[in-house]
């Protein structure tokens, strides 16, 4: 077993770091986070280094790297914000990847080479008012009619939704009922019918788009069926290297909240001395680093054993889920670090406690990984039906 990145990854890193600190990456999370605004500035910067779609396949414009590259890229820049890391996480680990994988010839030429230069994105849709942690009950239908098919339905939380010019839609083909009837096809903006709903206020992720999705009576041409009825599971599959990348959100911002509760703990002073000089506030600091470095492995071991493929579903699962409750505790510490100044907004790490806790819900929530997981352990399914 190899713990240790190549020069080349060591030297990713190291040129994300120093283009955030010249860049002024710390200014920009505040801004975002006060103006909600999301940063398409990033996009063309971000598309000449190479960043979006380096995981694609090079025959469409992609870079062909491992997964895991892509990882080190999100957490790097997810230690500013997450919504500063958004557009290299979702060219690489969102719903593109599918198309990467299963997509037809036009629809890779359509979308791939778009994506990588920052002028097309793809949003995942699956949740609907209705159909959340429960996704295979959802409802949003696709009827055949001629060449096309009508799409009817409605779905909400959609990261993206109203930015991205594609939508990569979880559909019920017919009256099938259950994951067999489900397959995934692709809805354009702009298609007649389909509209978008008002910007949702979160807690945190301030500056992400995100919205319904109404389809009424929307025509989508049989071309744009990029996973027939019956491909539910391999669906579930490329939504694993996705679980992957919201737990290297999780990492970076962790990480961001680990170095500024050290710089503050060593610059602000109580009793005469830097408070880093307490055990009080030393332990709690060793407590985030030791928790970051344990969700770290778990993540790096998912994604390595990925490759250009799909993670192991349980190493997902338990990367995800232990990522997801790390940045809470880790975000909950620095703030206990920074006294009263850490409830206020003139620090970060109150927008970084409020981007964390979305994590434990988008993707999955942590008890439905933990649903995954027990079925994997005890090799037996658990119909949450019965
Ligand atoms: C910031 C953010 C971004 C998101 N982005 C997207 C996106 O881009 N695309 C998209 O499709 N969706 C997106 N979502 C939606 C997200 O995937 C769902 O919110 C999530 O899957 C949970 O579904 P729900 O909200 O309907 O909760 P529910 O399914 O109603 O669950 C409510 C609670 O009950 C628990 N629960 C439910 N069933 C069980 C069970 N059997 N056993 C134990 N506990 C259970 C859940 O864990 C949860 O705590 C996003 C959500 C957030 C917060």
């Amino acid at each position: 077993m190899d713990f240790n990145l190549s020069d080349e990854q060591k030297m990713l890193i190291e040129t994300l770091r120093t283009m955030g600190e010249r860049e002024k990456f710390k200014e920009l999370a505040k801004e975002i986070d006060a103006t909600g605004e999301f940063p398409t500035q990033l996009l063309g910067t971000y598309a000449e280094m190479g960043l979006l779609g380096m995981v694609l396949s090079p025959e469409y414009g992609g870079g062909g790297q491992p997964a895991i590259n892509a990882i080190l890229a999100i957490e790097e820049l997810a230690k500013f914000s997450p919504m500063i890391a958004s557009s290299v996480f979702e060219s690489n680990v969102g719903p593109v990847r599918a198309i990467d994988l299963f997509g037809t010839e036009e629809q890779k030429k359509a979308i791939i080479p778009g994506v990588c230069k920052g002028e097309q994105s793809v949003s995942v849709c699956m949740t609907e008012p209705e159909a959340g942690s429960d996704l295979t009950a959802l409802t949003t239908r696709l009827v055949e009619d001629g060449d096309d098919y009508i799409l009817n339905g409605r779905k909400i939380f959609i990261s993206g939704a109203g930015h991205a010019s594609h939508y990569f839609v979880y559909a019920r083909f017919g009256d099938k009922k259950g994951y067999k009837g489900i397959g995934g096809v692709l809805a354009e903006k702009g298609m007649p019918g389909f509209s978008f709903g008002r910007q949702e206020e979160f807690l945190g992720l301030r500056g992400m788009p995100s919205c319904d999705l109404i389809f009424e009576d929307v025509r989508i041409p049989r071309k744009n069926v990029v996973i027939p009825e019956g491909g539910f599971p391999d669906m579930m599959l490329t939504f694993d290297i996705e679980r992957c990348g919201n737990a290297a959100m999780c990492l970076g911002v962790a990480g961001g909240a680990l170095e500024a509760a050290k710089t503050y703990a060593q610059e602000r002073h109580a009793f005469g001395r830097p408070i880093c000089e307490f055990q009080g506030v030393q332990f709690p600091i060793v407590d985030m680093a030791m928790k970051l470095e344990a969700a770290r492995l778990l993540v790096y071991r998912a994604v390595m054993g990925a490759g250009r493929g799909f993670p192991s579903i349980y190493d997902a699962a338990v990367a995800k889920c232990f990522a997801n409750e790390m940045v809470i505790e880790v975000t909950n510490t620095a703030m206990q670090v920074f006294g009263g100044y850490g409830y206020s907004k003139e620090f970060p790490v109150e927008r970084m406690l409020r981007d964390a806790r979305a994590w434990c819900v988008a993707g999955g929530t942590v008890q439905m990984l933990r649903i995954t997981m027990a079925s994997l352990l005890f090799a037996r399914r658990f119909d949450q039906r019965k």
